[in-house]
C-alpha cells in the first residue's frame, strides 16, 4: 500500500515519525476524510480548499500547491487499488521538533495520506438513526478541521454508550453542529443549519446540500436553531463526508416528527446520490 508524504510517495511501512512530532505531542495539525465513489475522489475541490484554509489559519504550510495536491492525490489513488467505495484519510502536522509550544524554526511541516476501503452504511442512511444532545464544549474555531478531536472523541462515545449514532452539540441552547456531522431540522418545508461561522465546521456535504436545495427550491435557512426546536421539528438529518445524509430519529427521548424518515431528507438523499453517481 503506497501512501502520499511530503517527500513523495513510499511504502506505509516505511513511514515513521521522531516521537517528538508536533502532531503527536500537541495535536497541531489539521486534515482531511475525502470520500472515493467509484474510483473517484467526491467533492475534491472543495476539500483541498477547505485543507489549505484550515492550515493558513495556524499558519501551517502546506508542502505543495493546491494544483500539486491534486495531482498527487489523483496519482496516489491511481497507485492504489481500492474497492468501489473507499476513503482518503490526510493530515498535515507543524512538523517533528524538541517538545515546546512555540512554533519550531526551520522545521518543515509533516504531510501523510493514504487511501482505504470504506463501505457506505446503507443501514443508517436507510432505517434513520438516535441520537442525544450534548454541551459542546469545544474552542471557538471549529471552522479549522484541527487534529485536536478530544471533545469529539468524547462525544461520539457518549453517543455510543447511550445506545445513539450521535451526538448534537449545543453551545448557549443553540444547536452547533454534531461530534463528526453537521445537524439540520426541516420545519414546514424549510431547512434550517447553524450558520457556517466559526463555531462550526463548514462541512464539504453541507455546501452540496445546500446547492441541492438551492436548485430544487427548497429554502436553506443558515439560522441556528434551539434544542427546544427540536420538538417542533418535522424531520431532521445529519451529514457528512463518511455517512452521507442520515435521518435523525430520535433525540435524547423526544421522537423527531412522526420518528420515520422526513420527505425531504428522502429527496436530499435521492439527490445526492444521482449527484454523486453512486
Ligand atoms: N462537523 C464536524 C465536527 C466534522 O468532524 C465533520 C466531518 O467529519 C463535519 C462537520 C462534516 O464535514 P464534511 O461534510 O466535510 O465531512
Amino acid at each position: 500500500d503506497l501512501i502520499l508524504t511530503e517527500k513523495g510517495f513510499m511504502q506505509q511501512n516505511e513511514l515513521s515519525y521522531p516521537f517528538e512530532e508536533r502532531g503527536l505531542q500537541f495535536g497541531d495539525g489539521v486534515y482531511e476524510v475525502i470520500r472515493i465513489y467509484q474510483g473517484n475522489y467526491h467533492l475534491l475541490n472543495e476539500h483541498v480548499d477547505r485543507l489549505f484554509r484550515s492550515a493558513e489559519a495556524i499558519k501551517i504550510e502546506v508542502p505543495f500547491s493546491k494544483t500539486e495536491m491534486h495531482e498527487y492525490l489523483s496519482e496516489l489513488l491511481e497507485k492504489n487499488s481500492v474497492a468501489k467505495d473507499a476513503k482518503l484519510y490526510l493530515q498535515l502536522t507543524r512538523g517533528s521538533a524538541p517538545r515546546s509550544h512555540e512554533f519550531p524554526l526551520n522545521v518543515s511541516s509533516n504531510l501523510y495520506a493514504y487511501v482505504k476501503d470504506f463501505e457506505r452504511d446503507l443501514e443508517s442512511m436507510r432505517e434513520g438513526v438516535a441520537t442525544v444532545t450534548l454541551e459542546d464544549i469545544r474552542w471557538e474555531w471549529c471552522y479549522i478541521k484541527s487534529l485536536n478531536l478530544l471533545p469529539n472523541v468524547l462525544a461520539k462515545q457518549h453517543a455510543k454508550e447511550h445506545g445513539a449514532k450521535e451526538a448534537i452539540l449545543y453551545k448557549e441552547g443553540m444547536v452547533t453542529e454534531g461530534s463528526s456531522s453537521n445537524i439540520y431540522l426541516v420545519r414546514d418545508g424549510k431547512v434550517y443549519t447553524h450558520p457556517a461561522t466559526k463555531r462550526i465546521l463548514g462541512g464539504c456535504v453541507r455546501m452540496k446540500i445546500q446547492e441541492l436545495c438551492k436548485e430544487k427550491e427548497i429554502p436553506f435557512i443558515e439560522e441556528a436553531f434551539q434544542v427546544e426546536d427540536i420538538s417542533y421539528a418535522d424531520e431532521m438529518f445529519a451529514t457528512s463526508t463518511t455517512a452521507e445524509i442520515l435521518p435523525i430519529l430520535k433525540v435524547d427521548t423526544v421522537s423527531v416528527g412522526d420518528g420515520e424518515p422526513g420527505k425531504i431528507t428522502r429527496e436530499l438523499q435521492r439527490l445526492y446520490e444521482k449527484d454523486a453517481h453512486i
